[in-house]
This record gives C-alpha cells, structure tokens and sequence, in this order.
C-alpha cells in the first residue's frame, strides 16, 4: 500500500472503523460456518506450524510482476490458505494466518499501528469468508477431493479479491480516487488471486490422497515460483530497453542542467516507481556544483557504499541488502565520478526496491553521464563566458543582457547605466606591477558592491572600466549614489604594504527615449569622458557633450561612396589543420583604405554600416571578392576553403541566401566551399526571420560557423538545434591561453563540448607557436593568426601559398584536369 505524503485527517480512524467493521463480519462469518470444530480432511493438530510457516514465506517474499506498465505486487498466500481449508478447522486457520503473516510484516519493516490492526482484521475476514464458501460449495467434512479443490480454488479467489477491495478502499482513504485505486488494486488482481488459488488447488491435490504424498505438493509451488520470477524478469528486461531509449531523447532536449535535471529525474521517479529522486553533482574536491531534489543526505554514505544499497530508517528499519528503503547510484562520465542519484520511497506497490530497481537506475544514471557532463562544460563555459575571472562580477555581455530585459520591463522608475573607469589606473600597473593592479580592481569592485542594493548589477567591462546598472525612485538618487561612490575612492587601499588613493571618473545616464544598449552604454562613456577630461568626477550625459555623432555621419558618407567606387578590399587570412599544419582555407576580412584618415579598421566602421543598414552592401561585396579568390584557388590546383563574416542584419535579409546562391552559381563554385562566419550575438536576434535565412542557406549546401565563441551570450543548448558545423574560441581566449588558467579551461572546455556535440573547433588569434601547441595538444582542429599569417591582400596570398612552409591542401590531380580542360 501507498503511503502518499499529506493524507487527511481522518483517514487513520477511518482505517480502525473499517477494521472494526471488517473484524465483526469475520467473527459473523465464522459464526455460521458449518461445522466449525473440525477441519475437513483428517489431520494432526501440529499441522498449523508448517500451513504458518507457509503464510510467514508467502508473505515475507511477495512477487513482482510488470502488468501494462504498472507494478504488481502480489503474494502466494492462496497456497497456504487451501491448505487450510483442507486440514484444518476455521478459528485454528485463522489464528495461523493473523499471527504468521503479521510476523512476516514485523520481520520485514515496522509498519504503523493502524496497518497492522487493519491487516489482522483483514487476514481473520480472508480466512472466514474461505470457509464459509468452501463449506457450501463442497460440504463440510470429507469432501471428494475433485469437487474440493474446485471450491476451494473458488473461495480462495473470492476471498483474496475481498481482501484487495478492503486495501483499495483504504489506499483511497489517504489519496482518495477510488475509482482508480479499485482498477488498480482489483481488477489487475483478479488474473494473480485466480492463480494463486489454482496453484493451492493443484499442490493440495496429493495431500488429499493421504498426508505422507504431501512431499510431492512441493514440486507446484516450486514450479510457479521459478516461472513467476522468470516472467518478471523477462518482462523486465524488455521494458528496460525501451524505457533507456525514450530516457536518452529526454536527454538529448537540453544542456542546461536546471532544464535536464527536473526531467531526467522525473523519468527516473517514474521508471523505478520512486517518490522522490535526488541529483547531487560535486567537483573533484567533494564541494557541491548542483543538487536538485529533496534534500537525501548523500554526505552521510561512505565512499565504499556509494553504488550500493543506502539503508533509509525512515522507510524501513534494518534493511538487508537485497531490499531496501532508498539506495545510491553513482553518475560516472569518461570515468569521472560527477556525482550520485539517491532513490527513495517506493511509489508502488508495498515491497520496497530491489535489485532489478537498482540496476535499472544504474543503467539509466550511466546514460545520464555524458549528458551531465556536457552540462557541466556548459555551464562552465556560460559562466566564464558571461563573468569576469579576476572580480567575479558579470561581464560585458550579461550586462547587456539584463539591460535589454530591464528596458522592456519597466517605466515606472529611473533606469540608469553608471560606468566609472580608474584615474591613472595605468600608471598603477606600470609602476606597482599588475599583481597589484588586479588587487586595486578587485578592491575597487569590493567597494562598489556593498554601497549597492542587491537588485543593481555591477560588472567589470574589461581593463580598468566598470558599469553599475541601477533603478531608483528619482534622480537624485542615482546621482547620490554616484557621490557615494566618488567619496569613498578617497579612502586609501592599502596594496602589498604600501597605501594608494585611487580615483575614478563616473558617468552616468538615463534611459529614456534611447533604447538599444549599444547606444546606451556609448552615452554614458561620453558622460564619463567628459568628467574624465574636465576632471569633475561625474557627468550625466547629455546632447552637447556628445562630439562623435557629426563624426559618425561623415564617415557614413565616405563608406558609402566607396562601396559605389569599389574602394573596398578583402584580404585573406589563411585557416592551418593544427594536427597536420596544412593550409585548407582562409577567412575573408574587409578592408577599407580612406582617403583621408588611410586604414579603417572594419571595428570602426561595420558598426556604422550596421546601424545603417550598408552592411548588406558591404556583406555583398565581400561575398562577390570572396567567390572570385575561391574560384581561382581551385583554378591553380588549391584545395581550399573561404570563410566570410556575416552580420546580425544579413540574416534578416531574406534574399541574401538566393544572392548568394546565383554568386557561386555564376562562378561554378560548390556551396560546401563556403563558411558563412555568424556571431553568436546575431543568432539571437529576431529568431524566426533569422532562422528562415540559416534553413536556406543550410539547405544550399554551405557551412556555418560561429563565429566569436564565448563572448556572447547564447547558450549551446541553442545552438545544438542549428545547422552549425564549427566553433570559432574568440581570439581573447586564445591570445593568452599559456598565461592565463582561466582562458585554458575555457578553451578546454569548448573543445571538449564542442566535440561532443559533433562540432569542429577553429581558434582564432593564434600569435605564437607555443599557442598553436598548446591548441594542437588540446586537439582544437583548426587555427589561425598572425603566428601562422597575417591577413593578406590577394595577390600576397597567393605568393604565400607558393612559399610557406605548411602543406597546402591540394586537388586531387583528376579533378584539375577536368578543370583545366577547356571544353
Ligand atoms: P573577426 O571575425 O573575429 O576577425 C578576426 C579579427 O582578428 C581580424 O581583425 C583579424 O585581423 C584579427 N586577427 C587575426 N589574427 C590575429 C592575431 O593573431 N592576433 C590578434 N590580436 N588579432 C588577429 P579585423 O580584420 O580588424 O576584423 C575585426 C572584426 O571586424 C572581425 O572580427 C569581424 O567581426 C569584423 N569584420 C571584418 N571583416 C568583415 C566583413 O567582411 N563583414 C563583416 N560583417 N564583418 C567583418
Ligand atoms: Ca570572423
Ligand atoms: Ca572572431
């Protein structure tokens, strides 16, 4: 029976008033039995012990069996009770039965009063009803053993199936649904009560010849417990199998461990019949990384036993190792130990888990593995990527991130974006040394914090620059707090011995009719560059302090005429397989030599064309140049791919998938030559539109890479469901890899995930061969940067290719010729 968690009440005087009603008709029962006194076959009196002893093996090892999907727990007690019936009297069958099978119960767990009262009155209404129908159906003293054995397989049923409405009734009494629990408990049972009676029947049989035949009642029994315990296990194994693979597409949903764990755990609950199921994942040091589930005190179960059964006192007192209340299973991936999964509280059935139980959860926690551990990278991957390593503090990118979802929450309050930035923070690190340096940043950060409120974000930007984001009630506030801030950079930090006053520059401003982040936060860098230059400690932006704005449009202008003058190039930098340092592509970058001001960089001018909406011009023109050098490589022999950028814009421009489409067909190039480089930030905008045009071009045949890896703030699991075939580890990671732990694990780890989720991984910002190293050993696959080549105009290239050292991918010689043949 069930025991649900909050039943009401008055379920437990409900259960003795059931008791109480049951216990009177069985006393009514016995009362107009026939022939009360004696038992209907002649038999010695001592033959209570072994019909008891047969209640007490019945009852102390119940079967299970899988019936559509649901649990059966079912016991042989009909083949004691026909014996009973045979050979002996009424009252004496059922004093055997109450005391045997409420042993039976003790010696398996400590049930509660109100449960054994109820099963006393229970086993005493079972026995009588047997006998007062057997004694109708075949007479009261020396029955012919054929019509005997019919009634008693009869009365044995009707009585066994009363039983199982009685327990039906209770079980609603605390989780109500009667209706249910009847269908449950009854109908499923009528199939098991019949043939337990007909087992009791036919093992009676030689016993009735006389009682030295006794012996051969053995072989029934024997026969139908091999054949039950067979059929639950045989079952068992089928329902596994098709149990692990509906469990692995659950997997496969997500990488987030807050989504996966509630719905593996779940399926868990439900594939092993338990109540509650607990995930608990720790890092190597034994420090808790995530639980989910009612707390179970895993903390408390030796090393040695973890794996093993897990005795729960709370369930059942003393279990033995083949059964028990609650167990562990460990969770293991490439031979880590992630963590555990703890089990507890048996959902179905009375008998507790076993076993089959238990290695069905093993089965099911090694599949989980793998997926933890993605979950695990992943998670360790957002983290870096959305937090500073040296304060702790959100980054860029989450800032911009809850500023977007703060803009569209709110308008009730003031919003304001605060960015301070250290005076001669530069001159602090020059002279004390950057071990010093990063402790005034952390100082500076510490303080910040504890004059904020817990709902304002601060986050370090990079360098020496911070942004808080806060909500006040009204302006002044905001600006107070900027005072506060100011004040308190006055107060000396003391630094390896020596104190150091240092200030900083604030500025702030409010949001209001400005809405993008972008824009936002430049506002309130040109309030603080103002303070800065003006030395006044804080300013709130405003129209006139803002200088770069007639700057921005006359570039605008110049960029526009020099896409219609074809003033743009495209240089190439060359992509090596680090494992075989051969050369197999490049990555078209834009190129723009001003008249006046000479090299633009593309940082400086694509975000002007992007906000203009230039950027489709500009995209196509480094498409058309990019097509033309592939085209050509593959003219001279070269076996090489061209990668090109797009942006955020590009992919809402529902044409750009057929343009490019007719560029490679007018060029006769294959769509897999082409890499379209998309940063994670685009993928995230305007998802629908920006789906359309990744489908199309998914379905021309080129690749997508994406490009600026953990910088931005997607999340993999979302990029699992997109055509993607490679990673791009931004240059930051990369750059430092041999000076920084921190940008290590992150490449490690990104390697690592990406692999696992069928990815290749190219690192960007290779300056140095130790890197290239490094990145080979981590077995990245792909590389680039100036330690390998600088970005190069076309024809430089070309002269590379000719005479680098690395091996350059090559045609196959037939292909050329074909090729090369005019016709
Ligand atoms: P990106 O896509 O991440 O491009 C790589 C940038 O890293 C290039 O800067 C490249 O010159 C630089 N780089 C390459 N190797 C190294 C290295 O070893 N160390 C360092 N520190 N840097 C290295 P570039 O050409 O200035 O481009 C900057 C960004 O401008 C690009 O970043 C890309 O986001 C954008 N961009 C460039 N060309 C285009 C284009 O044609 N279309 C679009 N939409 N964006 C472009
Ligand atoms: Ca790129
Ligand atoms: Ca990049």
């Amino acid at each position: 029976m069930t025991s649900p968690s909050a039943p009401p009440g008055w379920a437990v005087p409900a259960v003795y008033a059931l008791a109480a009603a049951i216990a009177v008709a069985a006393v009514g029962l016995t009362a107009t039995t026939p022939n009360l006194g004696a038992a209907a076959f002649d038999s010695p009196w001592w033959l209570i012990f072994p019909i008891g002893m047969g209640y007490f093996l019945a009852e102390r090892f119940p079967f299970t069996i899988e019936f559509r999907r649901e649990t059966i727990a079912f016991s042989l007690t009909e083949v004691p009770t026909v014996f009973a019936l045979a050979f002996l009297g009424p009252i004496p069958a059922m004093t055997a039965r109450i005391a045997f099978a409420l042993a039976a119960m003790l010696s398996r767990r400590r049930p509660p009063r109100f449960k054994l009262v109820f099963n006393a009155a229970m086993f005493a209404f079972e026995s009588a009803l047997a006998f007062a129908v057997v004694r109708r159906l075949s007479g009261a003293t020396e029955p012919d053993a054929g019509s005997f054995m019919l009634a008693a397989a009869a009365s044995v049923t009707i009585a066994t199936l009363a039983g199982y409405l009685a327990i039906s009734i209770v079980v609603a009494f605390f989780a109500g649904d009667f209706r249910t629990r009847f269908q449950a408990e009854v109908l499923t049972s009528m199939a098991t009560a019949g043939t337990g009676a007909l087992i009791g029947a036919v093992a009676v049989a030689p016993a009735l010849f006389g009682l030295q035949y006794a012996a051969l009642s053995i072989l029934p029994i024997v026969a139908a417990w091999v054949s039950l315990r067979r059929h639950g296990t045989l079952s068992q194994a089928h329902r596994d199998l098709t149990d692990l693979h509906s469990f692995s597409t659950i997997l496969d949903q997500s990488l987030h461990l807050d989504d996966l764990a509630p719905r593996a755990l779940d399926e868990i609950a439900r594939l092993v019949h338990a109540e509650r199921v607990t995930l608990r994942l720790t890092n190597t040091a034994g420090d808790q990384l995530f639980s989910h589930g009612a707390p179970i005190d895993v903390d408390e179960v030796p090393a040695s036993r973890r794996g093993a059964f897990l005795p729960d006192d709370e369930i059942v007192a003393g279990s033995s190792l083949a059964r028990c209340g609650s167990f562990i299973v460990p969770i293991v991936a490439d031979d880590n130990f992630l963590g555990v999964i703890a089990v507890a509280g048996r959902s179905q059935g009375a008998f507790s888990f076993d076993e089959s139980d238990v290695s069905r959860a093993t089965d099911l926690a090694e599949q989980l593995g793998s997926s933890i551990r993605n979950g695990l990278l992943h998670a360790s991957v957002e983290h870096a990527a959305t937090h500073d390593a040296l304060t702790g503090e959100p980054n860029r990118s989450a800032f911009e991130a809850r500023l977007r979802r703060e803009i569209a929450a709110d308008h009730s309050t003031h919003l304001a974006v605060i960015v301070l930035d250290l005076n001669q923070f530069k001159e602090v690190n020059d002279t004390l040394g950057h071990h010093v340096g990063d402790q005034v940043l952390v100082e500076f950060a510490r303080r910040v914090r504890s004059v904020l409120d817990d709902d304002d974000m601060l986050s370090r930007f990079g360098g020496d620059e911070f942004a808080i984001l806060i909500r006040r009630a009204n302006v002044d506030e905001v600006r107070q707090l900027a005072e506060r801030i100011l004040s308190m950079s006055y107060t000396p930090l003391r630094l390896d011995g020596c104190d150091a006053v240092v200030t900083s520059s604030i500025g702030i401003t409010f949001v209001g009719s400005e809405t993008l982040p972008a824009s936002i936060l430049r506002r309130a860098d040109i309030a603080m560059y103002a303070a800065k230059n003006q030395r006044i400690g804080i300013e709130v932006y405003r129209e006139e302090i803002d200088r770069r704005t007639p700057a921005r449009l006359s570039l605008l202008g110049d960029l526009r005429s020099a896409i219609e003058r074809d003033r743009l190039e495209v240089h190439f930098q060359p992509k090596v397989e680090l494992a075989t340092s051969r050369v197999i592509g490049a990555e078209a970058l834009v190129r723009w030599q001003h008249p006046d001001r000479g090299w633009v960089a593309p940082d400086d001018f694509i975000g002007v064309a992007e906000d203009s909406g230039l950027i489709r011009l500009v995209t196509d023109v480094v498409l058309t140049k990019s097509i033309e050098q592939a085209t050509l490589w593959q003219r001279l022999g070269y076996d090489l791919d061209v990668a090109v950028n797009l942006s955020a814009l590009d992919l809402h421009d529902e044409d750009l998938a057929r343009r490019i489409d007719a560029k490679l067909s007018d060029h006769g190039l294959d769509a897999s030559r082409l890499i379209l480089e998309i940063t994670e930030s685009a993928l995230m905008v305007d998802t629908d539109r920006t789906m359309g045009t990744i489908d199309q071009l998914d379905r021309l045949g080129v690749r997508l890479s994406l490009d600026d890896f953990g910088t931005g703030y997607s999340s993999l699991s979302y990029l699992r469901r997109l055509p993607v075939a490679e990673l791009k580890i931004d240059r930051s990671f990369v750059s430092d890899l041999l000076l920084n732990v921190n940008d290590d694990v992150i490449v490690r780890s990104t390697i690592d995930l990406g692999h696992n989720l069928g990815l290749r991984i190219v690192a960007e910002g290779i300056e140095n061969m130790q890197v290239y190293d490094r990145l080979a050993a981590l077995g990245c696959d792909t590389g680039q940067g100036y330690g390998i080549a600088r970005p190069l105009a076309p024809e430089s290239f070309a002269q590379w290719l000719e005479t680098t050292t690395h091996d350059v991918a090559r045609q196959p010689v037939n292909v050329i010729r074909l090729r090369r043949n005019p016709a």
